[in-house]
């Protein structure tokens, strides 16, 4: 009857915490999204895997509180962090329904916008706001209204799911809202597959980064209006007087 909500970082278990690993270890079964579960399946070859597809969410969690209540032990598993647009509200959420007694953890992971902007810098090093262009489960227009007030208010902004193969001009549409507040010269930068083969980084300007094509295995940083590029890092500066 335990339920693990893991948060297992952005790549392999070199980024897990040990809190990550340890549930994972004490689990019996690990569910979770196929390419997700396929980087884990080699460091944890005992363990038996259940996959679910993309988009079937909500079944993945109510797997994971069905076998739990049956009485093992579950790992419930999301890249990053389980409750940054991961699945520790859901299974949460429907648990409040059934009233279930359920023993619960959330395992707290490292977050993309943590992970990623390790690798750019320290480009989220004062106040910063996170936003999804997913418009999926939240609509367009509060995606807008969201992007705008961050720009407005100077926030240096980490983007998720920044496109997709439906939604290729979706961070184009993102940075002229953004560029109404903020100037073209803005320091940004991406990266792509945090920890993961193939990882890559770039910073440019917020007119640049209009035009780039990123995909959704890409998070990206708009600086705010102090941020700046220096060698091959991003920094927003907390304000010393150096
Ligand atoms: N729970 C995850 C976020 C899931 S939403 C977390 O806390 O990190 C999926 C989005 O997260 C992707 O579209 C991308 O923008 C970002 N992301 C997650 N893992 C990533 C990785 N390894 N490299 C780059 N971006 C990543």
């Amino acid at each position: 009857m335990r339920l693990y909500i893991v948060g297992f970082g952005p790549g392999g278990t070199e980024y897990m915490t040990m809190e990550a690993r340890h549930a994972i270890e004490d689990s019996d079964v690990v569910v979770g999204y196929t390419v997700y579960v396929d980087l884990l399946r080699e460091y944890f070859q005992e363990k038996k895997f259940y996959t679910t597809p993309m988009k079937k969410e909500k079944e993945r969690c109510q797997w994971a509180i069905d076998t739990a209540v049956s009485g093992k032990r579950v790992a419930l598993v999301c890249s990053g962090d389980s409750g940054v647009y991961g699945m520790a509200g859901l299974v949460l959420e429907l648990l409040e329904e059934e009233g279930q007694k359920l023993e619960i953890y959330v395992v707290a992971g490292v977050t993309a916008a943590c992970s990623g902007g390790a690798v750019l810098g320290a480009p989220l090093n004062h106040d910063f706001a996170v936003i999804s262009l997913s418009d999926l489960l939240t609509p367009w227009e509060l995606i807008e209204k969201r992007l705008e007030c961050a720009a407005m208010g100077d926030f240096c902004i980490c983007l998720y799911n920044p496109s997709s193969r439906k939604r290729q001009d979706y961070l184009q549409r993102a940075c002229k809202i953004v560029e109404r507040y903020k100037s073209e010269n803005t320091v940004c930068g991406y990266v792509k597959n945090i920890g993961r083969e193939q990882q890559e980084k770039k910073i440019l300007t917020l007119s640049q980064l209009k035009s780039e094509q990123v995909d959704m295995f890409t998070t990206v940083f708009i600086g705010n209006s102090q941020t700046i590029q220096k060698g091959e890092w991003m920094v927003t500066p907390r304000g010393y007087q150096l």
